[in-house]
């Protein structure tokens, strides 16, 4: 239990408030096709329950369609989970690709999936409902911040879609273009008073960006959960139980001991 009552609230969307695996498979399949050069076509069979357990050791938008790269000129489930995100860069550079081209056809297919078929897009995603209630109740008690490397635009539509509605200042997407520690850098910065540090609860799937957030000296008020729900490996999670700075957390628990005030 973290000692200390919060004045601010972070949540990650991605793997925390929302369950984008089979949007992330459909939109990784399409700009894998777009970004190298394949005409659009059904994804192999088989390839969407391979993909969705390697997840967890993707970091960035980018990666997608280049671990779909790495699966189909043959690297094994086993080589993805020990090795990426080091073994992307070189499923671009043999094609002459970067990892911004990479980023650009993510969007874009997403971009014009949402334009012209919306319905379509929203209905691949699912939500985490005790997180949807815990937002709910948050937003208008707390500040409430989402901090995610999604673009702030897909956040709000799929948050609206399900009748939440954020002031967009509360959404701190990719286009915020900094580490997530920094994000929570700004947000101690903006809510401290002399001598009282905010204190921020940070709600986040990958170890590895609490972890991030824990190496920074100054960032020690903020308290780091992991949720064990997400994307992320059972390794990771027993990174989290051994480490008394983070706190691995279930949907249970987030309810009845950390927002049972609410
Ligand atoms: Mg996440």
């Amino acid at each position: 239990m973290a000692k200390q009552a919060p004045d601010v609230l972070a949540f990650d969307f991605d793997g925390v408030i929302c369950d984008g695996l089979w949007e992330y498979f459909q939109t990784a399949w399409r700009a894998y096709c777009q970004l190298y050069d394949l005409s659009p076509q059904p994804p192999p069979e088989g390839l969407a329950e391979r993909f969705y357990p390697l997840r967890p050791v993707i970091e960035t938008g980018w990666e997608m369609p280049v671990m779909l790269r790495a699966m189909m000129m043959g690297a094994s489930d086993a080589e993805i989970l020990a090795q990426w995100p080091a073994m992307a860069l070189p499923y671009l550079e043999a094609c002459h690709l970067t990892p911004k081209a990479a980023a650009q056809a993510v969007d874009t297919v997403r971009d014009t999936w949402i334009n012209t078929d919306l319905e379509a897009w929203l209905a691949l995603h699912r939500f985490y409902p005790p997180l949807l209630a815990v937002l709910r109740s948050a937003i208008g008690t707390l500040p409430t911040y989402i901090i995610s490397t999604k673009e702030g635009r897909f956040i709000q539509q799929l948050l609206h879609q399900n009748g939440i509605d954020i002031d967009p200042g509360f959404i701190l997407g990719k286009e915020k273009k900094q580490p997530k520690y920094e994000t929570l850098r700004q947000l101690l910065e903006q809510y401290s008073v002399p001598d009282q540090p905010a204190h921020i609860w940070f709600f986040e799937d990958r170890i590895k960006a609490l972890q991030a957030v824990k190496a920074q000296p100054d960032l020690e008020t903020v308290t780091l959960f992991l949720a064990d729900w997400g994307y992320n490996l059972e390794s990771d999670r027993e990174l989290a139980r051994q480490d008394s700075q983070i706190h691995l957390l279930s949907l249970e628990a987030i309810v009845q001991e950390y927002f049972q005030w609410l």
